[in-house]
């Protein structure tokens, strides 16, 4: 079992982290097929693989709608004839004090964050049962696995997801399928993330301690190129991502 011929779905496809891993996994053989809101982000995406060779296809999701997810599920299947993994990758990170009391980005972090895995796990999960095999790979994040200060809802939809990928994989177990799961624990990745922070104290201090320590999201991609390479009976599921110079 490689990435070669694999049919990959990634959502959060235009920018940053799962635009790096489109681009990565589809250089070695996989059939990507991408997901986000922005659509000329995801044309010019699918133009610069195919251009470079690769399989690429696309369809504007927003990952809080379950029929969008459904549907860039289901173009896998027509486009590519079946489906392997998922990689839910779509997030916003709008990180403030809880006192500061922006609970309507509360909500979009749930939505987001949380719901738009779910989202994702439903529209495979009938086809992943059915074939007794497939991978959900889940962004996570260092802010899932311990907490920061400034980061109460962020981190608490991080440690959700991460919950409900080792629980889908303690189940597959039970059940007697091969269906895998994969959190990722990135730290500092430069991408666009910290564009979705409203609050200014909160998008000074981050953007000033990225500068100094953040890495490619390649760091990222380089690890869900592993994780699809393993063998069908072999479930690499936790990995975090730190720049060596982040304590
Ligand atoms: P980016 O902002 O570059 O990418 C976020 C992606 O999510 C974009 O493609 C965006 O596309 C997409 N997205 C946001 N909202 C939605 C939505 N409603 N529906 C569909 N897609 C959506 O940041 P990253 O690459 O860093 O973020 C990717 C993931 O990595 C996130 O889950 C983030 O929480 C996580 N992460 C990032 C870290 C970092 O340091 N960068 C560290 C730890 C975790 P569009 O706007 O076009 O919809």
């Amino acid at each position: 079992m490689t990435v070669k011929n694999k049919v990959v779905v990634i959502t959060g496809a235009s920018s940053g982290i799962g635009a790096t891993t489109a681009k990565q996994l589809a250089s070695n053989g996989a059939k990507v097929v991408l997901g986000a809101r922005r659509e000329e982000r995801l044309a010019a995406l699918v133009d610069e693989i195919k251009a470079a060779g690769g399989q690429a296809a696309y369809r504007v999701t927003d990952v809080t709608k379950s029929a969008d997810v459904q549907a860039l599920v289901k173009l896998a299947q027509t486009q590519f004839g079946g489906l392997d993994v998922i990689f839910n990758n779509a997030g916003i990170m709008p990180t403030s004090p809880i006192s500061a009391l922006h609970t309507d980005e509360w909500d979009q972090m749930i939505d987001i964050n949380i719901k738009g895995v779910l989202n994702g796990v439903a529209a495979v999960m009938p086809i992943f049962t059915a074939q007794k095999s497939g991978q959900i790979i889940t962004t996570s994040s260092v802010a899932g696995i311990k907490s920061f200060a400034g980061s109460g809802v962020y981190g608490a939809t991080k440690f959700a997801v991460r919950n409900l990928m080792e629980v889908i994989r303690m189940e597959s177990a039970q059940e007697g399928t091969n269906i895998r799961t994969v959190s990722l624990y990135p730290a500092a990745i430069n991408t666009e993330l910290l564009h979705t922070i409203t609050d200014k104290t909160a998008k000074q201090n981050m953007t000033d301690f990225y500068q100094q320590v953040g890495i490619s999201p390649a760091a990222v991609a380089n690890v869900v190129n592993f994780a699809i390479d393993q063998p069908e009976d072999v479930n690499v599921n936790e990995f975090t991502i730190y720049p060596t110079k982040q304590a």
